[in-house]
């Protein structure tokens, strides 16, 4: 496989991990949370959402 194509493959990779995280960042928006607490941070069951509990 050529390093053209190899850097093109990760290109367009790149591109999905984008749109897919935007598409969950949309879900969890739109989600109303319930969230479980740990001991570090809370957790939605809904959307895998985790927020930590201290910043
Ligand atoms: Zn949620």
């Amino acid at each position: 496989m050529q390093v053209h194509n190899v850097q093109e493959k990760i290109g367009q990779l790149k591109n999905q991990l984008t749109y897919w995280e935007s598409h969950l960042k949309e879900i969890q928006n739109k989600c109303n949370h319930d969230y479980q607490t740990d001991s570090f941070y809370k957790k939605c069951l809904k959307c895998q959402k985790t927020e930590a509990l201290y910043y």
